[in-house]
């Protein structure tokens, strides 16, 4: 990996930028800001083993040095990717596959729910090529004066024979490519899946309130949305503001317990079809 250039002050969209944050928590925090402040999403497109807690793995890392006011060096013990969920179809290519071939195995089962999920529901991807990028890095600040080709060498020697000095941190890397081929603004939000702590605040008001009524429902989330959630997201993002189909379904899915796998999948063929309504 080449070194990168590096705007630790405004957003330049002429380049490349990097955030460094001290938790991953922290940025996503962050990331979640600037989606609700553009109304875009991002879903994880990939991720390294146990991101969040990689662990130095070997001492043959690369070590990569940021140019800029103040430059430092780095090792990437595991990255993650996230990418618009309007992006590409990852799992195009094995639709594909499964349709060549009828065989079954547990695996091609597997593809075989994923084929009925969009069999029902229109496809959201449409190629969008925008990512964010984030590492878990360990930072090292180099000795004053490594300026020279060598010293660069002999600092870089250094870390990589005592990786323990390293700050870790997690580095977001938000490359300079722009969101394509959707519509971006006030609509961008309507084609949204509902956030998260949304879900885990309809699933606490009835399990614990026992909130049964869905314009209730809506009422408690508005206002929790309102209080909990900043900057204050578009009217029409169905993030925020799911529409009342997609809240009974939570309601109901929270109202059953003890679930088995069997009535995951069921209840995951329902929301499609409501969703897709
Ligand atoms: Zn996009």
């Amino acid at each position: 990996m080449a070194s990168v250039s590096v705007n630790l002050h405004a957003r330049n969209r002429n380049e490349d930028e990097i955030l460094i944050f001290s938790s991953l928590g922290d940025a996503k925090a962050h990331i979640k800001k600037e989606e609700i402040e553009t109304n875009n999403r991002y879903i994880i497109g990939y991720s390294t083993k146990n991101f969040g807690n990689s662990v130095v793995t070997s001492s043959s890392h690369k070590v990569c040095w940021v140019h800029g006011v103040n430059p430092y060096m780095y090792v990437s013990l595991g990255h993650q990717v996230l990418k618009c969920h309007h992006g590409t179809d990852k799992n195009k290519k094995k639709k594909m596959e499964k349709e060549k071939t009828k065989t079954f195995s547990s695996e091609q089962h597997s593809y075989a729910k994923k084929k009925t999920r969009h069999a029902l529901q229109p496809s959201k991807k449409m190629d969008c090529p925008a990512s964010i990028i984030l590492k878990e890095v360990l930072i090292f600040t180099p000795e004053e004066g490594s300026s020279s080709e060598l010293d660069k060498k002999m600092a870089a020697s250094n870390v990589r024979s005592d990786l323990s000095k390293g700050i870790k941190k997690i580095m977001v890397v938000f490359p300079n490519v722009e969101h394509k081929y959707h519509t971006s603004g006030e609509n961008a939000g309507l084609l949204q899946r509902i956030d998260s702590d949304v879900a885990s605040k309809i699933k606490e008001l009835v399990v614990e309130d026992g909130v049964a009524n869905v314009e209730e429902m809506q009422r408690h989330l508005t206002s929790f949305v309102t209080k909990n959630v900043t900057p204050a997201p578009s009217k029409t993002n169905r993030r925020f503001a799911p529409t009342k189909k997609v809240i009974r379904y939570h309601m109901n899915k929270a109202a059953k317990k003890g679930c088995d796998s069997s009535d995951d999948q069921h209840n995951l063929v329902q929301l499609v079809s409501v969703l897709s309504v």
